[in-house]
Order: C-alpha cells, then structure tokens, then sequence
C-alpha cells in the first residue's frame, strides 16, 4: 500500500476529535510531501535538527511536533517554529522553551510527559512530580509556554492487558488535572501498534509512524 493509501485509511478510522501526527522520523522528505500531498499537516520528528531540515525545505502551513527528549541546548533550534513539544519532562525544560520562546515573540505549546511504562529507558513524571511542576511559583510564571496536556508511551510489549491498564492510568491523571487546568485539551498516547486501544481509553492525539510510511531501518 502507498502512503497516501494507508494514511487515508488510518484517517477514516479515526473519530473526529482525535488528531493525527504523522511520525515521519527517519524518513525521506519525498516520503512527507506524498503525504502532504494527501491532506496531512501534522508531523512528527524526534530529532530536533532532522525537523529542521525538513522545515527550511517544506511548505510553511505544516505543524511540526517534536516528540522525542528533548535537549535544553537545543531548544533553540526550533522555537522559531515548533507548534507542539510532547516530551517536556521537568521545569528546567519548561523555562529554557520559555526563554527561547520569548525571543521569537511566540507562545510555545507543550505537552508534560507522564512515566507509565514499567521500563527505565523510557521518560517522563510521575504523579507527584507532575503535581508539584504544575504549582510550582516558576511554572506559573511563564508567560512563552502554554501546557496543553499530556503525552505517555506505554511499555514495549504485547501484552494488550498491561497497556490497557498504562493507557487508563494516564487518562485518569489527566482527567484529576483537567479539573484545575483548564487549558488541558490535548492526550497525547497511542503509536501504530497500539493507537486503536489508546482511542478507546481516551486519547485525543496519536502519533503513528510505521503504519503510514512503513517501517524504519
Ligand atoms: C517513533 C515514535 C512514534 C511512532 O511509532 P510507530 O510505532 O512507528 O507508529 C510515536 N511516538 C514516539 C514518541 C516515537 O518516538
């Protein structure tokens, strides 16, 4: 199948108050314009200056995501442009994207990366952390980042059972803090292999690679 065949299909599956990023790392720019070509103006890179190559060459009324970990040094790379950061994991982060942010004149969209998988590699805050982040006198300062929600990645496994129960845990960290932070519209969870279970436990956002260009070498 083309890319436009498989974006278009994953499109019509989707209900219409969940986004879809286009997760285009590794892939070449020709692999994007196809699916541009279709109607996709979403993407999703992992490394900030990939993304940025792909910005200077590709048509201006694109939304670039960033959701890979992002390095404070190289926040700068990207401010300029970037319309949502999925993997903001601490304040320190928060206030370099705030601080680049401002330099361009723009607000920055974030979203806070919750850790629910059961395994080291991955990123992200837990309940407490998140809690304190968002009372913090320094969060509530920055006036160049706008936290729009959150973002989680479950656990590399098969097992649907486990990433049911991931997937639930995050919805109802982000429902106990919709309540107090009414600018939290965006859930950010489900990849190609688990999106359809991430719908049905809430997710407002997904971001699929492998299904729409393929697999990855
Ligand atoms: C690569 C990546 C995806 C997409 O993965 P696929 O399995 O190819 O759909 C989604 N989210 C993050 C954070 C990624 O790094």
């Amino acid at each position: 199948m083309s890319i436009q065949q498989n974006l278009l299909k994953i499109k019509s599956s989707l209900p219409s108050q969940v986004t879809l990023v286009a997760v285009s790392k590794t892939k070449p720019v020709a692999d994007l314009m196809e699916a541009y070509d279709s109607g996709q103006r979403i993407f999703g890179e992992n490394k900030i200056q990939e993304m940025t190559e792909k910005w200077e060459v590709m048509p201006k009324d694109i939304e670039w995501h960033m959701i890979g970990h992002v390095q404070t040094n190289k926040v700068k790379y990207m401010a300029e442009y970037v319309s949502l950061i999925h993997g903001v994991d601490s304040l320190k982060l928060l206030e370099e994207i705030n601080k680049q942010a401002k330099k361009h004149n723009r607000v920055i969209n974030c979203l806070l990366q919750i850790y629910i998988a059961e395994e080291e590699t991955k990123f992200g805050l837990d309940e407490k952390e998140l809690e304190e982040l968002l009372n913090s006198i320094t969060f509530k300062s920055l006036e160049n980042i706008n936290v729009i929600g959150l973002m989680g990645m479950a656990t590399f496994t098969d097992n649907q059972v486990q990433i049911k129960k991931e997937f639930q845990h995050l919805k109802s960290i982000f429902d106990k803090f919709t309540i107090h932070n009414s600018q939290f519209t965006t859930l950010s969870m489900g990849m190609s292999g688990d999106y359809q279970l991430a719908i049905d436990c809430g997710s407002t956002m997904v971001r699929i690679g492998s299904s729409i260009f393929g697999g990855r070498s």
